[in-house]
């Protein structure tokens, strides 16, 4: 029976439980052995009891459940060859040769990294004794396929990413409480979301709780951003406003790149628009809980999606990342959607923020 493995890496997010859940039971439901690597590329450089056979109803439960019970790390090892050479024979001992990651765009690299080098650490187990010609010989091609779990929304190539509107609505119900308490004491609060190349989830936060301002890395304010922000706010409170709301991409930062930071934003609603102000930083509360209906449905519908990938897959084929696409599943190349998603990055510290919300846009 082909074996598959299931893994989640980098940051969590709700909703990677409902994919490993899909995976486990796809892979059951076409006849093949599901398994587990717990704790990331820990696991897999650590082997043994870290690569668990999964039963159907071993993943009973997970589709609520939020973050991942399967664990996640970031892994120093796997950067280097020797930890990927001992994650490779981990995997032959399991006689596990396609790998499903749930990860970030780093996650992702790692694995199809991991891919183009498979042949090479194969010969290199067999060179120095680790394994045999005939422990190898059933497993000579890798088979990667990538999911993409992350809050921030921030891979280019997929109009969702598992976690992004679970995360958005918890940042609308905090505000939504700090709303009431703004409006009773007309406050103004600048409130800290995540983000650090990305401002989708600010843009999106904004949006959906009629923010008076908000703050993006990819679109950073005029040189002039301290005068223009406390004129709107003013304006919106010579409309009649009991509160003001200005939301702050945890990557935010002006035209020079230098970091637009709560405080500052406070300080000069504080001093310049005259209000009685107050920070609030949602931190880690905008990841955990439980994941939200289209978190489950995403999650579900890409990891069914990636057991079919893993299938079809041809040595020639190049690693899949399983993408939401105009609300369809979709598969594009792996290394592309990471190449496009580093782009972005690339362009806001080369300060061409035009090209920053133009690929954005494109996505
Ligand atoms: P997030 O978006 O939450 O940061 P991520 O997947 O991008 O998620 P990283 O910390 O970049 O998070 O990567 C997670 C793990 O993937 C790393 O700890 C490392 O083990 C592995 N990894 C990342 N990049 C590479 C790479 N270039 N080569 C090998 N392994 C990598």
């Amino acid at each position: 029976k082909r074996r598959i493995a299931v893994m989640t890496s980098g940051g969590d997010a709700p909703g990677m439980n409902g994919a490993v859940r899909a995976i486990v039971r796809m892979a059951i439901h076409y006849d093949c052995e599901a398994y587990a690597v717990y704790e990331g590329y820990d696991g897999l450089v650590q082997g043994g009891d870290m690569i668990k056979e999964m039963k159907w109803e071993d993943v009973r439960g997970f589709l609520g459940e939020g973050g991942t019970l399967i664990g996640t790390a970031r892994c120093m090892s796997f950067y280097e060859r020797p930890g990927r050479l001992t994650a490779a024979k981990n995997m032959i001992l399991k006689g596990i040769d396609a790998l499903i990651i749930c990860g970030g765009d780093g996650s992702l690299t790692g694995a199809d990294k991991f891919r183009a080098e498979w042949p090479s650490l194969l010969e290199e187990l067999v060179n120095t004794n680790q394994l045999t010609a005939q422990d190898c010989q059933p497993f000579q091609h890798l088979n990667i396929v990538g999911l993409v779990g992350s809050i921030d929304n921030d891979l280019s190539m997929t109009d969702a990413t598992i976690g992004c509107y679970s995360s958005l609505a918890r940042i609308c119900e905090a505000i939504d409480s700090v709303d009431t308490t703004a409006t009773s004491h007309q406050r103004a609060f600048v409130i800290e979301v995540m983000g650090r190349h990305c401002g989708w989830l600010a843009l999106m936060a904004g949006v959906s709780t009629g923010a008076d301002y908000i703050f993006i890395p990819e679109n950073p304010p005029s040189e002039n951003w301290q005068d223009e922000m406390c004129e709107v706010v003013k304006r919106h409170r010579a409309k009649g406003k009991r509160k003001t709301i200005v939301i702050v991409a945890e990557g935010a930062h002006d035209q020079n790149l230098t970091k637009i930071s709560p405080t500052m934003v406070k300080d000069l609603l504080s001093q310049k628009a005259g209000l009685d102000t107050r920070v609030t930083t949602l931190g880690h509360v905008q990841r955990g809980g439980t994941p939200c209906a289209y978190d489950r449905m995403l999650a579900t519908l890409q990891g069914v999606e990636a057991v079919k990938a893993v299938l079809e897959a041809t040595p020639e084929t190049p690693s899949p990342v399983i993408c939401m696409v105009e609300n369809k599943i979709e598969r594009r190349p792996l290394l592309e959607a990471v190449a496009q998603t580093k782009k972005v990055a690339e362009a806001i510290e080369a300060k061409d923020f035009q090209t920053a919300m133009k690929l954005r846009d494109a996505e």
